[in-house]
C-alpha cells in the first residue's frame, strides 16, 4: 500500500501574483511540499493546487 503520492504543485501568491512551480509529495493526506514562503513575505494567502504525477 502507497502511503505517499507523487504531485506538481502550484502555489499562486495572492499577494503579489506571482507563481511557484514545485513538486511535492502527499503523505497520508498531507500536502508537504519545500515551499515556505513568497519572494513579498507572504505564507498564508496563497491558491495552492495539486496534479498527480505518474
Ligand atoms: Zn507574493
Amino acid at each position: 500500500m502507497e502511503e505517499s503520492e507523487k504531485v506538481r504543485v502550484t502555489i499562486r501568491c495572492n499577494q503579489c501574483g506571482e507563481k511557484f512551480i514545485l513538486r511535492g509529495k502527499v503523505i497520508k493526506g498531507k500536502l508537504q511540499t519545500g515551499f515556505k514562503k513568497c519572494i513579498c513575505n507572504n505564507q498564508y494567502d496563497l491558491e495552492i493546487t495539486t496534479q498527480a504525477v505518474s
